[in-house]
């Protein structure tokens, strides 16, 4: 008999079916009823198993039952009495009446309840048994919800020409801003891979490569201390197009948002469409940050107040005393400050091409027309500092590419980690993320980082310093 999924059961009443799963709870009503609510990925459907109505040895396999114990039953599904509709339940119209089971596996006692929410469950105890902690129908929900948006955007993107690009994890380091992680190399002493902390050179040398239209669900790496609500590796959505203004790029992801606001949370309301903008001047002044929480009303859990930063200033002073970029040493700088970047002028004036989409009081992505005229990259970085001999080594590459007809670019990287914690919800991106780190940037579950045998250390070259 082929399975049914459980949340298929209520259109095959009158029938007999297979149906797989894990012991959600179990309800024994005296000696002679045990209601079994069995849960597979779709959703729990109420099993009874009446046991004068059962032979002996199904009997006693149902006394034997504990909870996650890993069944397979056929029974006939049966429309309940308009009095035992459960309207909570998406199969509370029917229930499945035993007539025979089997135990595909056991189940040792869970550290915490499935059957609950387990958001008041200690967190590195669901973090050590997060395969269990994601049977629970919220942290499942969460999963689904991040596959719905991702697939959303997929579609979207790949409906307007994008096509989707893998680029590499090892990598050499890009100056974004964070600290990288380092992977040494086993076949070239002393060298180093790093992991990306975004895509964006690649991003840009895929445009250089023609691609025109380029999306990545891509994974980011940054070694930071964890501050607030980080993780060292993360997901972003990133987009770059060729041929752009900032207002095409603009104008695309948020009727990207929209759509998908309208497919994945329907029960959401957007506040205001178009998206308001504000400078970074009116942002500061406004509200004393960059990231402003727009929304009318707080407390509404369904109330998604979007809205997009411009006009971000190209640099920053340094604590030394020079200049550093505030986002991205790619950017370009506004139409009307280009000579002023070109002559190393009014520095502090100079306004970047930068864009950053906010939600709720994050910042929700952020992107920017790049230079992709190798004169204007190589200005910024001279204002940054950088010696003819920096330059070649960390962007000669980059110039390289520019100089063999690069086209006008510009992009974007939503963070998708953000998004589906605002869209569900969630206090913490660790709630929708499916495997996340602690804190402070440890795996309990699968025990990472960890320390390595010696041998593993001299492939690679490396000597700890107090070993
Ligand atoms: N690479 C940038 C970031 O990770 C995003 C972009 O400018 O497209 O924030």
């Amino acid at each position: 008999m082929n399975r049914t999924w459980i949340s298929e059961t209520p259109a095959s009443i009158g029938q007999t079916v297979r149906i797989n799963g894990w012991v959600n709870t179990l309800r024994k009503m005296g000696d002679k009823l045990v209601f079994i609510d069995l849960r597979d990925a779709t959703g729990v459907v109420q099993v009874v198993a009446y046991k004068p109505d059962l032979d002996e040895a199904t009997a006693i396999v149902v006394d034997s039952l504990r909870p996650e114990y890993v069944l397979e039953i056929e029974g006939e599904v049966k429309a309940r009495g308009a009095k035992q509709v459960n309207p909570d339940m998406i199969t509370g119209t029917v229930e499945i009446a035993i007539k025979s089971i089997t135990v595909l596996n056991t189940s040792e006692t869970p550290p915490f309840e499935i059957d609950k929410d387990t958001r008041a469950v200690n967190e590195e105890l669901r973090l050590k048994y997060r395969y269990l902690d994601l049977r629970s129908e919220r942290m499942h929900k969460n999963l689904v919800l991040r596959d719905n948006v991702e697939t959303f955007f997929r579609k979207f993107l790949h409906d307007q020409k994008f096509i989707e690009v893998e680029t590499p994890i090892l990598t050499k380091g890009t100056p974004e801003g964070a600290r990288e992680f380092i992977v040494p190399s086993r076949m070239h002493p002393g060298k180093m891979y790093v992991l990306p902390q975004s895509p964006q050179q690649f991003k840009q040398l895929l445009m250089v490569g023609g691609v025109e239209r380029y999306f990545q669900v891509a994974r980011c790496f940054r070694d930071e201390d964890q501050r607030g609500d980080r993780q060292p590796e993360f997901t972003q959505l990133d987009i770059e197009m060729s041929f752009v203004t900032q207002e095409d790029v603009m104008q695309l992801v948020e009727a990207m948002m929209i759509e998908m606001v309208k497919t994945c949370t329907p029960e959401k309301r957007i506040q205001q469409i178009p998206f308001p903008r504000l400078s970074y001047a009116e942002a500061m002044e406004k509200y004393g940050n960059d990231k402003p929480d727009l929304r009318e009303d707080k407390n509404d859990p369904n109330l998604l107040a979007f809205g997009w930063v411009i006009d971000f200033p190209f640099f920053e002073k340094t604590e030394e005393g020079g200049w550093t970029f505030t986002h991205n040493p790619f950017s370009s700088p506004k139409p009307e400050h280009m000579e002023d970047l070109m002559n190393k002028k009014n520095i502090g004036e100079i306004l970047a091409t930068q864009y950053d989409i906010v939600l709720n009081g994050y910042e929700a992505g952020g992107g920017s027309i790049r230079n992709h005229k190798p004169d204007a990259l190589r200005s910024v970085l001279e204002i940054m500092g950088f010696t003819e001999e920096q330059i070649q080594s960390q962007f000669g590459h980059m110039l390289e590419a520019f100089s063999f007809g690069a086209p006008p670019h510009g992009g974007i990287a939503p963070g998708l980690d953000r998004l589906i914690m605002i869209l569900a919800n969630e206090p913490n991106i660790r709630e929708v993320i499916p495997i996340p780190k602690t804190g402070d940037a440890r795996d309990v579950m699968m025990d990472a980082p960890s320390a390595l045998p010696k041998r593993a250390l001299d492939d690679v070259h490396i000597e700890l310093k107090n070993s």
